[in-house]
């Protein structure tokens, strides 16, 4: 167990360097206890088990033994898993900005966070928050943690966490720009102070922006104030790059604990996670990220790939399948759209 452990965390620290993919992870259904970083383990091993012929490397819901078969446990994402990357980690300061000198009070921090407001069933605790998985939440609190649009729609949206990054998101753009499709990039404020040139092309060629966190840390094995500086500090630089304030925010590898899934929606943020999950970052070929997506895209999916990853990590997979995956969801007669458009909520808050 203590060896566990470690190995836990000396990975969840080369993850954060890595800014690698954002999702992860068993089925949060599948563990009947709070997972913890060892579900990224066990993710792993599942995930490499899988042969890679196979299009349908993963079930993003229907194969995972849920005890829960409603449609929306079975909509539950599977958190992306970290990506395999080596990590070179050529960045060793610190990325997640400390409560400094110059960063001086968060005004919108809450004192307390884990006091819901009135519309919240009751109040949550730390420990009841770290109790309920991915599926219980999504049960919980449906119009808090989206993981599609309405099933009826014939829209679907192309999202791209770990944005941007200086190789992969200027050519996704450059063929979402060739196809007209506009989608939905979730940015990580470390990544956009590196690139603030490619955070303002992203708004400007109307693409939507959302929140990923500072730099990719799990948030539900964060203390309340560090969470809560991941997303206000992020938001603080996207703000100063694109003139609003994102209210889409996506938790690295799809994870949130109950408490901080209620702050965040208290603060006026719409969660949102993913029902189709190309699963790129394992850098697989193009015709397998386009199986994985065409696959089981449906009316009202959310499809999850990336723009961004760890030093050296290869998403040239993801950016060969765009064309076709666009071009065969609009054969399909599917409008791509962001998730404002797919979910109905604004862009900005
Ligand atoms: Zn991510």
């Amino acid at each position: 167990m203590k060896k566990h452990a470690i190995a836990v965390l000396s990975y969840g620290m080369a993850l954060s360097l890595l800014l690698c993919s954002c999702s992860s992870s068993t089925p949060k259904a599948a563990p009947p206890s709070m997972p913890d970083m060892s579900f990224m383990e066990q993710s792993n091993s599942a995930a490499e088990a899988q042969p890679q012929s196979n299009p349908r490397t993963i079930a993003p819901t229907e194969q995972r033994p849920l005890a829960n078969t409603t449609p929306i446990v079975q909509s539950t994402p599977v958190p992306e898993a970290p990506a395999a990357t080596p990590a070179p980690a050529p960045q060793a300061a610190p990325v997640v900005p400390q409560p400094a000198a110059e960063q001086p009070a968060m005004p919108k921090v809450k004192p307390k966070t884990n006091v819901p407001p009135a519309s919240h069933p009751a109040k949550v605790t730390t420990s009841q928050s770290q109790r309920l998985t991915l599926s219980q939440l999504v049960k919980k609190y449906p119009d808090l943690l989206r993981l599609k649009g309405s099933s009826n729609s014939k829209s679907v949206a192309l999202t791209f966490d770990d944005a941007p990054d200086e190789t992969y998101t200027p050519q996704v753009l450059d063929i979402l720009k060739k196809h007209h499709v506009r989608a939905t990039f979730f940015l990580l404020g470390v990544q956009a102070v590196k690139h603030p040139a490619i955070v303002k092309r992203i708004a400007n060629e109307g693409h939507v922006i959302g929140n990923h966190s500072y730099n990719h840390k799990l948030f539900t094995k964060l203390s309340d104030d560090v969470f809560r500086l991941q997303i206000q500090n992020t938001q603080k630089e996207l703000h100063k790059l694109i003139g609003y304030s994102p209210r889409l925010l996506r938790p690295p590898y799809g994870e949130i604990s109950e408490s901080q899934l209620i702050w965040a929606s208290d603060q006026g943020f719409t969660i949102v996670n993913w029902n189709v999950d190309s699963l790129d970052w394992k850098q697989l070929g193009a015709s397998q990220v386009s199986a994985n997506i065409l696959n089981h895209t449906h009316g009202g999916s959310i499809i999850l790939q990336h723009s961004g990853g760890g030093p050296g990590q290869n998403l040239s997979g993801t950016v060969k399948a765009l064309p076709n995956v666009i071009q065969t969801l609009k054969d399909r007669g599917y409008n791509l759209v962001t998730l404002p458009d797919l979910l109905q909520v604004p862009k900005d808050k």
